[in-house]
C-alpha cells in the first residue's frame, strides 16, 4: 500500500471511531493554551500553535497548513496521535488529563507524562523505521530526546541519558 492510501484509511479508522480533526488556531482554547504555555515555560514553548499537534480526548486538533505538510510527516503524526486517542481511551479523559498535565509535578519531573509520550514515540519511531530504517530513525535522534528534555513538553524528563538509553534500546529492538 503506498503512504497515501495508509494515510488516508489511518484518518477514516480514526474518523470512524468518532474521533474528529480540527485546525488548532481556530479554537479559542487551544489560543488560551499555547498562551498560558508560553507564560509557564517563559518561552521556552512557544511553538504550541505552529508546530505541535494535540490530541485531548476524542480531537486531533492539527497545525495550521496541515495539509500542505509533507505526507511522511503528516502519516508519522497522525500514528503518534493515534497512540494519544488509544490512551484516553484506556484511561478516560479527566484521569489521562490529569495524570498527563500533574503528575507527579506539572514541569520538570512529569513522569506521567514522559511514560505517556514515550509510548506515542514508540509508534513515531517504528513509522520512521518502517519506512527509512535506522538513518531515518538516527536522523530524529536528538530531536526526539530533545523533546523530553527541553522545554518543548514543560521538560518533562530532563535527564538526556535516561532517554537516550529508551531511545536506542528501543530502536535496537526494531
Ligand atoms: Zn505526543
Amino acid at each position: 500500500m503506498d503512504l497515501s492510501k495508509e494515510y488516508r484509511a489511518l484518518v477514516e479508522r480514526l474518523e470512524a471511531e468518532g474521533v474528529r480533526l480540527v485546525e488548532k488556531d481556530r479554537v479559542w482554547h487551544q489560543r488560551l493554551i499555547h498562551w498560558l504555555l508560553q507564560v509557564v515555560t517563559l518561552g521556552a514553548q512557544s511553538q504550541y500553535l505552529d508546530r505541535y499537534v494535540t490530541t485531548i480526548g476524542r480531537t486531533i486538533y492539527l497545525t495550521p497548513g496541515w495539509n500542505d505538510r509533507a505526507l511522511a510527516d503528516r502519516y508519522a503524526t497522525m500514528r503518534h496521535e493515534a497512540v494519544h486517542i488509544e490512551q484516553f481511551k484506556r484511561f478516560g479523559l479527566l484521569p489521562m488529563a490529569l495524570a498527563y498535565l500533574l503528575l507527579p509535578l506539572p514541569i520538570g519531573l512529569a513522569w506521567c507524562r514522559m511514560r505517556l509520550e514515550r509510548e506515542a514515540y514508540e509508534e513515531t519511531l517504528r513509522v520512521q523505521f518502517a519506512h527509512g530504517g535506522r538513518p531515518a530513525v538516527e536522523k530524529i535522534r536528538e530531536h526526539v530526546i530533545r523533546q523530553f528534555t527541553s522545554g518543548a513538553y514543560g521538560w518533562m524528563w530532563p535527564f538526556p541519558r535516561a532517554v537516550a538509553r529508551w531511545f536506542d534500546r528501543f530502536v535496537d529492538g526494531l
